[in-house]
């Protein structure tokens, strides 16, 4: 009979396996632990959280409330092992790390159609098969990855903020490309002499995210992708001859060349985000909102993922996934989890969960799942999947400017958020009855 074969019993290999084997079908489970552990895992058991033990925000009307209730909806595992195993933390879903883990052990090795296999994968597995080997993926797995990617295998990210768009003062900021080429695509935030001084003081003094060995980006200055910080500390200058260089760039409202710009570009195809180029950073989040701040025009930005700069091995899923997770050109094989280029632990299970539900119902000749984009869980697969995000794709975690613009403008952000988590309920509720989708949790 039809056996699937999943590879990493983290959090998104779980839920695979458990959509799967929920859905009737036979799982292999793979998972190298406890003969050999990442540089980060520890733990003996499956689904381990490896640094914090939050799962950020619990209730509906915030990003990580509205994935985590929609993955309920869709038959999740980890989230009422979550909620089962919870310990006090205001109005988050933080979790007991090993009795959570322990949990997700259990159900996993009771489940009488899934077998879990030890030892590390070292070579693809015949049939369908779902990669979940996590952001710290190495050795013959990675190589095993590289040739179904080719080139689109990332070892590090490299990752600016991103702001939403309508949270940028246009009365400061301008539309332009340098020397006026391309359709205006840039948003510019001009700064004057003091304001840059000022800038540069604050990012050279502003405090750093204190990385573990494994974790540390090797970055070089040719690659572009050198910490911002970094470069403002070689040099008063070196921003101005780097990303921030205001060549080409008039100020429409004087006519004239700003001493410095910070430029944003545009993050997905509906515009909704913008991303600071060439801010990649390891400025704790604090620092990165107060000292981002101080540009014209970013004032009262909202933040939608803050810059990181890490060890994090993922694909360039836009130019080689589908939007359930299968591989455009291998439709047998499904990558899921961080891999994938979603960040966060419950966005690595909603993959999981995603890719399995994809495989089960192609194997039962059931029509596939299609998840609304202004849904959370539909938001981040259209996000790593669209071909417009792969020029210089950076991992993303679930958040309210993926939505799609609501249309009213609503000013209080709780009620704006109460609004899209609404929309994006029902939305999933009408696909859910379309399709008599059965929740096997
Ligand atoms: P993992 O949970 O890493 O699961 C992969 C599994 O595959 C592991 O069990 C591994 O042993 C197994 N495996 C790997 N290779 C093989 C092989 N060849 N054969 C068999 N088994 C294999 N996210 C947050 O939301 N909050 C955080 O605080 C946070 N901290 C992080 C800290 C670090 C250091 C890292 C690297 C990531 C962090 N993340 C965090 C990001 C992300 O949420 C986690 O990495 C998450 O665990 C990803 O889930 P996953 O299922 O994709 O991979």
């Amino acid at each position: 009979s039809i056996c699937v074969n999943v590879i990493g019993a983290g959090l998104a290999g779980c839920e695979a396996a458990w959509a799967v084997a929920g859905a009737g079908i036979n799982v292999r489970l793979y998972e190298m632990k406890p003969e050999k552990y990442s540089p980060a895992h520890k733990y003996g058991g499956f689904a381990e959280l490896v640094c914090s033990n939050s799962l950020k925000a619990a209730r509906l009307e915030s990003a990580a409330g509205l994935l985590k209730y929609e993955m309920e909806m869709l038959g999740s595992l980890t989230v009422p092992c979550a909620k089962a195993n919870s310990v006090e933390a205001g109005g988050a879903l933080a979790v007991d790390r090993e009795k959570f883990s322990d949990a997700v052990t259990e159900k996993i090795k009771n489940h009488p159609l899934i077998e879990v296999i030890g030892g590390e994968v070292t070579e693809l597995p015949e049939g369908t098969t779902v990669i979940a080997t996590g952001p710290l993926t190495q050795g013959a797995m990675a190589d095993i990855i590289k040739e179904l990617c080719g080139e689109g295998l990332s070892f590090y990210d490299a990752a600016a903020p991103i702001v939403t768009a309508e949270s940028i003062d246009m009365e400061k900021a301008f539309y332009a490309s340098r020397y006026d080429r391309g359709d205006a695509d840039y948003v510019n935030c001009p700064m004057n002499k003091e304001e840059y001084l000022a800038f540069h003081e604050a990012l050279i003094g502003a405090e750093k995210v204190q990385l573990k060995d494994f974790e540390t980006h090797p970055f070089s200055v040719y690659e572009g992708c050198m910490p911002i910080e970094e470069l403002a500390s070689r040099g008063v200058d070196t921003m101005r001859f780097g990303p921030m260089k205001p060549v080409g760039i008039d100020d429409p409202r004087t006519g004239r060349r700003p001493y410095a710009v910070v430029q944003l570009r545009k993050e997905n195809r509906e515009g909704t985000l913008f991303n600071l180029v060439g801010f990649q950073t390891n400025l704790k989040f604090g620092e990165q909102k107060r000292v981002f701040s101080m540009i014209p025009g970013l004032e009262n930005a909202e933040f939608m993922r803050y810059g990181v700069m890490h060890r994090n091995t993922f694909i360039n899923s836009p130019e080689l996934l589908n939007a359930d997770f299968s591989m455009r050109e291998r439709p047998g094989i499904y990558f899921a989890g961080q891999i994938t280029g979603v960040e966060g632990y419950m966005e690595s299970a909603a993959s999981g969960l995603i890719a399995g539900i994809a495989v089960s119902r192609k194997i039962k000749g059931l029509e596939p799942l299609r998840l609304p984009t202004d849904t959370m869980t539909g938001a981040l697969s259209h996000y790593i999947s669209d071909p417009f995000n792969s020029g210089s794709f950076q991992p993303m975690g679930a958040n309210m400017g993926i939505l799609p613009d609501i249309g009213t403008r609503i000013r209080d952000k709780k009620e704006r958020y109460g609004a899209y988590a609404e929309r994006a309920v029902n939305s999933l509720r009408g696909e859910l009855d379309r399709i008599g989708f059965e929740n096997n949790s």
